[in-house]
């Protein structure tokens, strides 16, 4: 699917009813101002408030609106991914519901992509969150700028505009765990970023808790990389040759001052042991965290089910939910 010049504007939503009335008038308003053909898809992600029967009737009303209804919440990455697989545009840019991202930043954004240049990422200034999130951000950020080679500085932010094919290639990927700023640039030739507002969550709470953050920080880490499992073979080896060691030193120790020194050793030795018994654990649950996402991946289960797609016969497409097929064998 895609039509010449179109932008698709994706916008995952879980539990955001007060935000989207405001939301679907500014990015309408945003989007005009652009004076060329729009869509703008909001994904429904299972939300339990109400915003489904708002994005319904925003459907109805409003010929460039498409609502893609999940039938339970997958997480934004995942609803994204299902806006992806509905939308149409040349460019494809996606932005948070809460309104913390400005619609009227996505002219800018398109206007941004230029030939050559696959990704435009986005910057907030003055960010509006609590100190906590800022660090967690920046420590992410050099990670992934590590790991992935690309800079950009703000992997958090999902104001982001994409080219077609970058779209394309993220919906080949058919891993159950996302992180799609990474993904995109994985796949990215050019790339820039430009400085957008940032504005405080005025309405609704943030939908990341505790448990959702390290789920989320999990996904990243093993998305990226597998440098862990890496880590976890140095650090065995790092241990045992200390562990060689220190029992050689203790042989040494007992030879020269006797069995009388050796008993008092005892307690070391506990203390050793219990540094190994947490050595291995940590591992266990490194380890655990891979299992887990290739037990997902290998049962290949579609990664998320559209109850029904509002909006979209309008535009000569199937009427027909799509799913995101398993991989194939
Ligand atoms: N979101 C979603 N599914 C989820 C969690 C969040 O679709 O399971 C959406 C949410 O509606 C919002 C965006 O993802 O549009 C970002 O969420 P939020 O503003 O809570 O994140 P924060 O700004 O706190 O990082
Ligand atoms: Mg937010």
């Amino acid at each position: 699917m895609n039509t010449p010049g179109l932008v698709s504007i994706v916008i995952p939503v879980f539990n955001e009813a007060e935000n989207l009335d405001e939301l679907v008038n500014r990015c309408l308003a945003a989007c005009r101002r652009m004076q060329r053909p729009f869509e703008i898809i909001l994904v429904d992600d299972g939300s339990s408030d109400g915003s489904d029967a708002r994005i319904e009737q925003a459907a109805g009303t409003h010929p460039e609106v498409i609502g893609v209804f999940l039938n339970r919440n997958y997480g934004q990455h995942a609803a994204v991914m299902a806006g992806f697989d509905q939308c149409a545009g040349e460019i494809v840019v996606t932005l948070d519901a809460d309104l913390q991202n400005p619609p009227e930043e996505i002219p800018r954004l398109v206007d941004h992509m230029q030939e050559g240049i696959d990704v435009v990422g986005s910057v907030r200034a003055h960010r509006q969150d609590r100190l906590s999130r800022r660090l967690a951000s920046a420590l992410i950020n050099r990670a992934v700028q590590k790991s992935t080679g690309v800079m950009m500085h703000d992997y958090g932010c999902m104001l982001r505009a994409y080219r077609r094919h970058i779209v394309d290639a993220m919906r080949s990927c058919h891993e159950r765990s996302t992180f799609i700023p990474i993904l995109a640039n994985s796949f990215a030739r050019g790339t820039t970023e430009i400085e957008v507002r940032h504005e405080a969550r005025r309405k609704g709470s943030s939908k990341y808790g505790l448990i959702k953050l390290l789920s989320l920080l999990f996904d990243l880490l093993t998305s990226m990389t597998t440098a862990p499992l890496r880590l976890l073979g140095i650090t065995g080896a790092v241990v045992s040759v200390a562990g060689i060691g220190f029992g050689l030193l203790l042989l040494l120790m007992r030879l020269i001052f006797g069995a009388q020194w050796a008993a008092e050793g005892v307690f070391t030795l506990f203390a050793i042991l219990f540094i190994f018994v947490g050595a291995q654990f940590i591992g266990m649950g490194l380890l655990g965290e891979y299992i887990g996402r290739i037990y997902h991946d290998v049962r290949g289960r579609p990664r998320y089910f559209v109850l029904k797609v509002l909006g979209n016969e309008r535009r000569d497409r199937p009427a027909a939910p799509e799913n995101h097929p398993p991989p194939s064998k």
